[in-house]
């Protein structure tokens, strides 16, 4: 029997001031935080694991397709948590579905090595169940960046991207919500059905714009999140990037000092030694060596400095090229 996939959609129960789920062991949400979720999430280390499918190069077809997803969303589920998963699994299976549709082609959608991106004027043929996740996670890439930017601009206090979305009656169209009211704990509540992940980016936008929702970017790790109970907290409570059995909110003010602290000690050294070879060179203006050495100083230092601040070079690097700058007879 053909599966209707409007049966597995995600329902959703929207209250003042968050969202409940209608599955078991499903969290509570604050709004705003599932697509902060979905912007945060790392896709290419889902195409990594997904890589391990055993029969990736199987023909691709519907049966084959369905059982892939199958064993991808355990994978995904693991990563993003079960409601953030359930929606992304969702989308992966209406692609399948939509791969069948249009005969195997992924009209005008290509795919570059990273999978991380799409490319509209390479059409691509999904000839197995590798380039159908490839497909699949490119998409969501693609979208991630879209939301991201729409977050970006929402943080800026710019809400133009709405007219974007909404005012056109294609877009319109394009979602695909469901609707109904149920009663829960003694109250009549609104509850939403949904089938695709761009329905509920629609959905979380408009409920964030509405809500008046905070959103930061985390002064340790810059991913985005919704500061809670404490608004004027700086540091999200995702595992750090510097020590993932830590969240950012227990280490970053550590790590923010630390870097402060190195910070500091550069610019003193390095204000000491061209304090010092200024003057030396002021003094003696009949040795030339003097004023070459601040010259060398001053430009090979600018470099320093453009190279730490690319990330090419570390602080601390420089801090110790300073000390044996220090060191050296002038
Ligand atoms: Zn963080």
């Amino acid at each position: 029997m053909e599966q209707d996939i409007h049966d597995l959609g995600v329902e959703l129960i929207l209250f003042e001031d968050g969202y409940g789920f209608t599955f078991e062991d499903a969290p509570c949400y604050p709004v705003g935080q599932l697509l902060l979720d979905f912007c945060n999430t790392d896709f290419s280390t889902i195409f990594a694991e997904a890589e391990k499918y055993p029969d990736s190069h199987a023909e691709f077809n519907k049966n084959n397709a369905d059982y892939a997803q199958f064993w991808l969303q355990n994978i995904i589920v693991s990563k993003c948590g079960i409601v953030l998963g359930r929606f992304l699994v969702l989308e992966l299976m209406s692609s399948a579905y939509q791969c069948q549709l249009d005969g195997n082609t992924m009209i005008n959608l290509s795919i570059d090595s990273e999978g991380s991106h799409i490319d509209e004027k390479n059409p691509i043929q999904i000839t197995d169940i590798r380039d159908f996740f490839l497909y699949s996670l490119a998409f969501l890439t693609m979208l991630q960046n879209y939301v991201s930017d729409y977050i970006e601009s929402y943080i800026e206090g710019d809400s133009s991207f709405i007219k974007e979305m909404f005012f056109s009656t294609r877009k319109f169209r394009d979602q695909d919500i469901h609707y109904a009211i149920v009663y829960v704990k003694e109250k009549l509540v609104p509850i939403y059905t949904f089938v695709d992940v761009v329905s509920m980016i629609r959905f979380e936008l408009c409920n964030i714009m509405e809500k008046k929702v905070i959103i930061k970017n985390c002064a340790n790790c810059d991913r985005f999140f919704v500061p809670l109970n404490r608004s004027d907290t700086i540091y999200c409570d995702n595992p750090s990037p510097q020590d993932p059995t830590k969240t950012c909110k227990a280490i970053g003010a550590t790590i923010a000092r630390q870097t402060k602290e190195r910070t500091d000690m550069a610019t003193n050294l390095y204000r000491s030694i061209y304090m010092y070879r200024q003057m030396k060179a002021k003094r003696n203006p009949d040795i030339p060596a003097y004023k070459e050495a601040f010259e060398w100083y001053k430009t090979e230092t600018k470099q320093w400095k453009a190279d730490v601040k690319a990330g090419k070079r570390t602080e601390a690097e420089f801090i110790e090229w300073l000390k044996k700058v220090k060191e050296q007879k002038v």
